[in-house]
């Protein structure tokens, strides 16, 4: 079976080369809603940095897509736009100007890495005078993503230096400038991190890129356990995880005898730490395989799945808000913005039947839930 090693997994599938072939295997699991406002943000990003590089076209602002439905079915809001604008602002301050020569949303194939691996990078841009390349990813996570050292990155800059035919003689002159732009983190140093690195002291870990794809590839790829895990599709059904798992089991459950000296303790708080991404990744590995099964209508004593729900939102337009405000006497616009359906509960002390019809929830994906098998039997027995 062929495998697929996308950029954005190169984090997993370097550090367990099994996982390629494993996730193959296993149903695809549902977007989480963390996921769809990423694709949200990148098709808003995509449409607002293309609209500056088509001079017949106007320029759209991400204030302008509010209320737009994107095409995952998902609608724009101040929030995401806002969010959006760090990105946008940030990559248009990087091509300063020449736009023509921005690539965003860019299409190239890392053939060192699979033949015929094709990669979409979110934007990047040679700046020739300065010797530059830049190269930046949007997050919409909130877990703070690092671009030192980042294997998405590195293969997006191996794609670049290939697409661009610079060798191993031009690569010392040139520098490599990685970044990860993630407006929803909160990192002290503000929402962009990056890594500048010359393009030829890239060459050890292009070696370890393709030295793992390689494996991966192979017939007999190795797996191994570690924070990557947690990002697993195949951590439900994965043996190598399971085995770690009984080991780290055990030795959670032993008693601490001794006092460990400083050396121990940073030894036994590294193990702890493995321990705790192995239990979690299990943990979350059995959930996506019990929603899995309870969809497809097993039945699991003591679980159950119920929809996932947004924050709740308003259903009408700004007119309508201000139609409201004037009815119960309050003003329902808070600077720009105006008060969300929980603020006007819980902040002007407004009953929640005044503004029911104009307020919803969306489903959001779907969650496993314990069910209280006791009283559900009480209750089949009272019927
Ligand atoms: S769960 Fe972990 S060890 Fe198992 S395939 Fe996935 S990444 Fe590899």
């Amino acid at each position: 079976m062929s495998v697929r090693l996308p950029a954005s997994s190169a984090f997993k599938w370097v550090e367990c080369n099994g996982s390629p072939t494993l996730e193959q295997s296993v149903p695809k699991i549902e977007k989480s809603e963390e996921q769809k406002l990423g694709d949200l943000a990148h098709w808003m990003a995509e449409k607002i940095l293309k609209s500056y590089q088509a001079p017949s076209t106007k320029i759209i602002t991400p204030m302008e897509m509010e209320g737009e439905t994107g095409p995952n079915k998902m609608v724009v809001d101040e929030e995401i736009g806002e969010q959006v604008g760090i990105y946008t602002t940030h990559i248009l301050q990087i091509a300063d100007g020449n736009m023509s020569r921005l690539a965003v949303e860019n299409e190239l194939y890392c053939d060192r890495v699979m033949k015929g691996q094709k990669i979409i990078i979110d934007a990047w841009f040679y700046d020739g005078n300065k010797g530059v390349i830049y190269i930046r990813d949007l997050k919409f996570g909130h877990g703070i993503v690092n671009a030192y050292m980042n294997w998405q990155l590195i293969m997006e800059a191996m794609a670049i230096l290939d697409h661009l035919g610079i060798d191993g003689l031009k690569d010392q002159h040139i520098k490599v400038n990685m970044g990860i732009v993630q407006p929803r983190a909160f990192r002290r140093n503000g929402p962009i991190d990056t890594w500048e690195v010359m393009a030829c002291d890239l060459r050890a870990y292009f070696n370890q890129l393709t030295m793992a794809a390689a494996d991966a590839q192979g017939p007999s790829p190795k797996c191994k356990t570690g924070p990557w895990c947690l990002k697993c599709n195949a951590k439900g059904r994965c043996d190598t995880l399971d085995k770690d798992f009984g080991r780290c089991y055990d030795y959670v459950s032993e008693t601490l005898r001794y006092e460990p000296t400083p050396d121990e303790l940073d030894l036994e708080l590294d193990v702890l730490e493995h321990a705790f991404n192995v239990v979690k990744a299990r943990k979350q590995g059995l959930e996506d395989l019990a929603i899995h099964k309870l969809r497809e209508g097993e039945f699991i004593k003591g679980r159950g799945i119920e929809d996932k729900k947004s924050n709740e939102k308003w259903t009408c337009d700004n007119a309508t808000l201000d139609m409201i405000g004037l009815m119960i006497g309050k003003d329902l616009k808070k600077g720009a913005k105006y008060y969300t359906p929980s603020q006007v509960i819980n902040e002007l002390g407004i009953d929640r039947s005044v503004i029911s019809a104009y307020i919803t929830r969306d489903t959001t994906g779907t969650k496993l839930v314990k069910r209280n098998t006791k009283a559900l039997a009480e209750q089949f027995k009272r019927k």
